[in-house]
Formats: structure tokens, sequence, C-alpha cells
């Protein structure tokens, strides 16, 4: 058999990630790929961290894309900033939460684990409470917005509660950059990654960091070395950094950074209050068309992600035959339960250039096809409707 060209089918991306992609970034990754250190390119690269200090709302000058996916940037913030020997408390109230204390054991570091309910906010007062108990901690850690679950928790407050211990804080903003309000500097953040296939709209791949004075400082002053040689920023500085000359660190994505360049000037057209609106006002008539047909969320109201909407699997019903329906009848992508609740929630995305009211009404009319013949306990007919009255409102 003769292998030919893959063409993936036009699929609508509602999962946890990745949603779908503009034309406009596709049609930018396919322009012709300069070399990594072309003076044209590092014009590029300037734009790009200023257009992510855009996004991140900082000024951060350490403000760049780690070149893979969001783990990346994860692991970025955690090899850099952990040392041997540091105590580091996580927040943990989804499966992301369990892969930061992954990070800090393998930097040689003490997770401390401050344990919520998957499916609430991270809770200030066991913070607290843990960092009373661990006076010695150096580092508090935790998830913006858990896509695990569907979960915000308030960055301001675990920030200052942190910053009042003497810690550092790294804040996981994967899902929430672009979605939601991410404030790094009015909130002190002290280092945080995101991700590029979640709220930016863009193919996955990338991760855009962002590192304070303060995190910088602990940088210089480590004992020991970087573990990771890929991600030591002292090395990466030497190719993203703004005031040397570049060097060669290893060659960069060029194409799928144009792709996160041309993402972010549409955010910056869009203006990230508008970004922000539209992805409650989506979440909204979704809402509506869900609760309508009798479909039950998973977080309490106040601390619900627009962008992420996990809902419980009404009784009875074969949750995998749903989404199979979804895919093959409707090229439709909705995400399964993760870690603890595979099996219980689907998690329906409204990330980014999905967030919009075609999808709303594309998914609502899907799901109350597929639940209909699937015979599932809901009230049928009414979902479309509903969404559509609180579009209008
Ligand atoms: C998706 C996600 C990640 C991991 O990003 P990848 O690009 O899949 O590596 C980390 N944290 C959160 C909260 C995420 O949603």
């Amino acid at each position: 058999m003769t292998i030919k060209s893959f063409h993936p089918p036009q699929r609508v991306l509602m999962g946890p990630g990745p949603s779908d992609v503009s034309a406009r970034v596709l049609e930018a990754m396919s322009r012709p790929t300069l070399g990594h250190l072309d003076p044209v390119f590092v014009d590029m690269m300037d734009e790009m961290k200023t257009l992510l200090k855009f996004a991140f709302q900082t000024k951060n000058e350490l403000t760049m894309p780690v070149s893979a996916p969001g783990s990346a940037g994860m692991e970025t913030c955690f090899v850099n900033l952990v040392e041997p020997g540091d105590k580091v408390i996580v927040c943990q109230n989804g499966v992301f939460g369990g892969r930061m204390k992954e990070n800090v054991e393998r930097c040689g570091g003490i997770a401390v684990m401050v344990q919520d309910e998957w499916g609430r906010a991270v809770n200030p007062q066991k913070l607290e409470d843990a960092l009373k108990a661990n006076p010695d901690a150096k580092i508090v850690a935790f998830v913006h917005a858990e896509t695990s679950t569907g979960a915000r928790s308030d960055v301001k407050t675990l920030v200052g509660i942190a910053h009042n211990y003497n810690c550092l804080t790294i804040v996981d903003a994967v899902t929430s950059l672009g979605g939601i309000p991410v404030k790094v500097d009015e909130w002190s953040i002290d280092a945080t990654y995101s991700g590029t296939q979640k709220c930016l709209s863009c193919t996955p791949g990338l991760s855009p960091v962002s590192f304070n004075s303060n995190a910088q400082e602990k940088i210089k002053n480590r004992q020991s070395k970087v573990q990771s040689w890929f991600m030591d920023l002292n090395l990466v500085m030497g190719y993203w950094g703004g005031t040397t000359k570049r060097a060669y660190h290893h060659t960069a994505p060029i194409n799928a950074l144009y792709g996160l360049h041309e993402a972010l000037v549409i955010l910056q057209e869009e203006g990230l209050e508008n970004a922000w609106a539209r992805h409650q006002k989506n979440h909204l008539a979704l809402r509506a068309g869900l609760e309508a047909m009798g479909l039950k969320f998973v977080v309490p109201e106040a601390e619900r992600l627009p962008q992420l909407n996990a809902i419980s699997i009404p009784e009875g019903v074969d949750e995998a035959a749903v989404r199979a329906i979804l895919l093959s009848d409707y090229q439709l992508e909705i995400g399964a339960g993760l870690g603890a609740m595979a099996g219980k929630v689907w998690r329906i995305g409204l990330m980014g250039y999905a967030s919009n009211p075609r999808n709303v009404l594309l998914c609502l009319n899907a799901l109350d096809d597929a639940l209909g013949r699937l015979k599932a306990p809901i009230t049928r007919g009414v979902a479309v409707d509903a969404a559509n009255k609180q579009l209008a409102g």
C-alpha cells in the first residue's frame, strides 16, 4: 500500500484543548520558513515578546514562548525555581496540581500538598494554614483554571497570602490566558506559564512563560545548576533575551511562532476585555441550553470557568457512545472526564476561536439528538431555544 498525504477531517473542537484554530493562524503558519537568526525573524521575536506581555498584562522582560507545549512551560517554571531541598506548597484541586507535585519531586524539592475537593476552587484558608505549619516553605504553586474540572481559583488572593509568608508563586495559566483575566503584574504573580491551544486559539506546541524580577533573582542565586539543559533559562535567554546579541540555543519552531504571533495579533485586535466578555456570553448561552435540557454543572456557579464547562453525565447514559455520535454525525469533539472524573463528566470547551454562538447551538443540538437517541432522561427540543434567548438578551 502506498501511503498518501494526510488530510484530516474538518472537526469542531469543543473539548479541553486543542480548540479550533482560525484560518488566519493556519495561513500564517504556511508562510516561508526563515533561519532562526535571520534579522527579520529576530524582529518578529521582539514583537512576540511585546504581544505576550500584553496578553499576560505584564512588563516582565523575561516573557517568551517555550518551544514545546504547556507541560514544558510548567516544567520550565519548576526546574528553574525549585532547588534540591526546597519546600513547595502545591494546592491541588484536579489533575494538573498532581503534575506540579511530580515536577517538585523530580527537582529534588519537597512537595507539601494542600488538597481541595475536585470541582471546587483552591481554598485560601487551607493555603494559609499550610503556610503557618510550614514556615520554611519557599514556593506556592497552584492552577488558575483547572481544566480537568472547570474550576476557577482566585489568583490575587492566593498570591497575596503566599507573599505574606515570603513565598514565590508559580501559577498555571494554561487554560485561563485569553479566556478570563490573567493580570500578572497587578496580581504580583512571580512565575506563570500558559499554552497556545486553549484560549489563544493557536495550534498546540508552544508555551508562553513570564517571570518577574523576584523569580529571576531566585534563579540567579541558585546553588546548583538547573537540571534541564533545554529549559535552563540562563541558556534560553541567550537566544530570546533582549539586551545581548542573540546566539543559537535550539532551532526555534519558526512556523509555529508565526502562528502564535498571528493569534496574539487577533487577540490584540479584539481586545482582552472583549475576549473575556465573549467567553462569558457564550458560556451563559451554553449553560441556558444545558440546564433547559436538565443537565447539571459540576462546579458551583461562582467558581465556574466560562471556557471549560464540566457537566455531570445523566444516570444510565453511555458517555462514550454520546461522544461517538457527536464525532461521527456532527464532526464535533467534546472532552471526556480526566483522572478521578473519568466516566463521570463531559468537558465542553468554549475556548478562544471556538467560543462562538454557532458552536454553542451546534453542540446543544447535537447533544439533544444523541441523548435522545440513547433514551437519556432529558427534556428534548428546548435547549437551542433557551440558548438563543440568552444570546438575544
Ligand atoms: C492543557 C493543560 C496543561 C498541559 O498543556 P499541554 O500543552 O497539554 O502540555 C497544563 N495545565 C493545564 C491547566 C492545562 O489545561
